[in-house]
């Protein structure tokens, strides 16, 4: 599911389109079961355009992307994918003037990209803020355990029992900078 990718071009190998980085956050936002951004509902309906769900408890549509850093912006998860293996493998920082060359996006949108990574870095987890509040009782892109049905909560989960630092980058002297966290390093996707 997480692999370690090497380099730019690996990366880009394993998503070469935006149905396989869809298909791969859901893989890891679901792995512990499928629910509603919205509710928690567990009853969710799959569309035939594998790109959206809806939820059979409070019948919102929703997709992958709903209640995380990437949900709310039009960029595709690619370019954040590929935003996240460029901080994540540049030690000494990046510029958003260097992002946004490189990923072909405008500087505001290389802006938002490194705001909304280093918040992930910051509480470690890819879950958008909540009305301007950090959390930090999230782990990596998994749903808010608060949110999930009772039946599918994890033991034991306040706390941050279950946080996983999955994300290799720190925010150190107002810059990104990797952190080598076990083996785990530069795995963020
Ligand atoms: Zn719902």
């Amino acid at each position: 599911m997480i692999q370690n990718f090497t380099s730019l071009f690996d990366l880009m190998d394993a998503f070469p389109d935006e149905q396989a980085c869809l298909d791969h956050l859901r893989s890891i936002r679901w792995r512990d079961g499928e629910f509603c951004p919205y509710c928690g509902g567990t009853r969710v309906y799959h569309f035939s355009d594998r790109k959206n769900f809806k939820c059979g408890d409070c019948r919102a549509r929703f997709s992958i992307k709903v209640g995380t850093i990437f949900g709310d912006t039009k960029l595709p998860l690619r370019k954040w994918y590929m935003a996240i293996w460029m901080i994540t493998n540049h030690p000494k920082g990046i510029a958003s003037t260097t992002l946004a060359k490189d990923l072909k996006i405008t500087q505001k949108s290389a802006w938002f990209v490194l705001h909304r990574l280093r918040h992930a870095a910051r509480t470690n987890s890819f879950n958008a803020p909540l009305k301007g509040t950090v959390e930090s009782d999230t782990h990596f892109v998994g749903g808010k355990e608060k949110n999930k049905h009772q039946s599918k909560r994890k033991p034991g989960s306040q706390g941050g029992a279950n946080k996983e630092m999955l994300l290799g980058i720190v925010e150190r002297d107002g810059e990104l900078r990797t952190m080598h966290i076990g083996d785990k390093t530069a795995r963020t996707l």
